[in-house]
This record gives structure tokens, sequence and C-alpha cells, in this order.
């Protein structure tokens, strides 16, 4: 009964969201105006911030891109594509753009060169309306730096906050992440600290879009089930949640949006 009355609230937390959308003043993806209308406004950003979501804090990952243009004095994805050290010089000059100053810049560098050679430059091509989750999801992984995790939370975004009509969301997911495993360990909708385990939770309890579940999840760990002293009275899921706290991770790993 436990496990039934958190996937109901998670879900309706999700759907909450859904609801809210783009339209949700406070959904911001970084505090920093710029940053953050950069994002929303332009899907080669978004995808490029994708890629800065590595071991940084989510609201530095987001304001990447917006950061980088500044120092470049573009965002051009011929040029990113071409001029791979001067991109790695704009994120190695103090201060550093990215805890990965070896590794991201590479990222974004190659990124650029598979849009303009893959997608004619543009993003959103990736995800054109009607494309199958699946296909998006194949598509992302294909770019150096986005591994399963980013996809699934990219693909979820993309859905719920940009609005576009994927199909077969019912093949979506959550990610793998360090708060939405402790939220669905310690809540008993998972049983496991595995990838599958998690997923397959995510999948019994929201059959028909697994990927609802992600964003309050995530933001449910973040902000009230944290990996010391969770704040269960003041917690979303306090009602209904087994805080099967012994099962919960511990570690701190990469963090997102
Ligand atoms: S904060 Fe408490 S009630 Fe909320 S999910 Fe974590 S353990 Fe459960």
């Amino acid at each position: 009964m436990t496990r039934e009355a958190v996937a109901a609230e998670l879900r309706a937390a999700g759907e909450e969201l859904a609801a809210l959308g783009a339209a949700q003043d406070g959904d911001a993806f970084t505090p920093l105006q710029q940053a953050d209308a950069l994002i929303k406004s332009s899907p080669e950003a978004f995808l490029l911030g994708v890629l800065f979501t590595q071991g940084v804090p989510a609201e530095r990952a987001w304001a990447g891109p917006y950061l980088l243009r500044e120092r470049l004095g573009h965002l051009d994805l011929e040029r990113l594509a071409a001029e791979r050290e001067a991109v790695a010089r704009a994120f190695a000059h103090p201060p550093a753009l990215h805890r990965f100053v070896k590794t991201v810049p590479g990222w974004v560098s190659s990124a650029a060169a598979r849009l303009i050679e893959e997608y004619g430059g543009s993003a959103a091509a990736i995800w054109p309306d009607g494309a199958r989750v699946t296909e998006v999801t194949r598509r992302l992984l294909e770019f150096p730096g986005v591994g399963e995790k980013k996809a699934v939370m990219a693909v979820e975004i993309l859905v719920r906050h940009f609005g576009v009509a994927l199909e077969g969301t019912e093949c979506g997911s959550v990610a793998y992440d360090v708060h939405v495993r402790r939220v669905f360990l310690r809540s008993g909708l998972a049983e496991a600290d595995t990838p599958e385990a998690i997923r397959a939770a995510a999948r019994a309890a929201c059959p028909e879009a697994p990927g609802l579940l992600d964003l309050p999840a995530w933001q449910i760990g973040r902000a009230w089930c944290r990996p010391r002293e969770p704040r269960c009275a003041e917690c979303r899921l306090g009602g209904v949640c087994a805080r099967i706290v012994q099962h919960a991770p511990t570690g701190v790993g990469a963090r997102r949006r």
C-alpha cells in the first residue's frame, strides 16, 4: 500500500509540474537571468547545457553556455567546431568555466560538429515533434559526453518544460541520479540501488510515462530528502513514505538541474 501511495503522490507532483511547464515562473534553470533566457530560447544552448551537467551544481552547469558565449563572443557552431583551442582556452581561463576543463570543451566542439553534419546546425532537429522518445534518446547518446543519465534528463526536460510532443513517453524513464535514487529507496518505491531497479520502479509506478516521476523525485531529493537529516515533516511524501533510510545512498554523485 505504501508503494502505491508514494507512486500516486509522485505522479501527482509530476503532473502538476508538467501542467506548469514553461510557464512556471520559478522553474529557472539557473539564477543568472541572461543564461536562463539563453537556455530557454536556443535549442543549441540547451544541448550544450546538457553537456555541462557533469559533476557540478545544476545552476552552474546551465549557466555554462551563456558564460562561454560571453568569453568567446559567440556560440557559432562552425567556429565552436573548428576553433577547438580557442574553446579550450575560454574554458580554462580563470575562473574556470567548468570543473572538467580538459573534457567538456572537447564535448562542446564535437557536439557543434555533429549538429552541423547530422542536423543541419539545428539542435531542434534532434527532437522534432512526433519523434519517439527512444529515438531521441538514441540520438542524444551519440553525442560525446552524453550518457544514459543525461539523455533521460534531456528528454524529460524537452517534454515537460519545452512541451516537445514526443511519442512513446511510456518508453521514457527516470535518470539514475543520486537524488532520485535516494527518494526512490527511502520511500520504498524501489528495493535495490541499481539503474535497472530504479527504472523498473518508475515504470511500475507510472507505466504510461515513467519520466514524469523524474523531476519531482529529484526536487524532493535535493530540497528535503537530504543524505543526512531528511526534512520529512516538510516533505510532500511525508505522509506516505516508508523511510527506508538504511538502503539510501549517502554519497554525492552527479548533480543536474
Ligand atoms: S524526506 Fe523523508 S518523507 Fe521525504 S522522501 Fe525522504 S525519507 Fe521520505
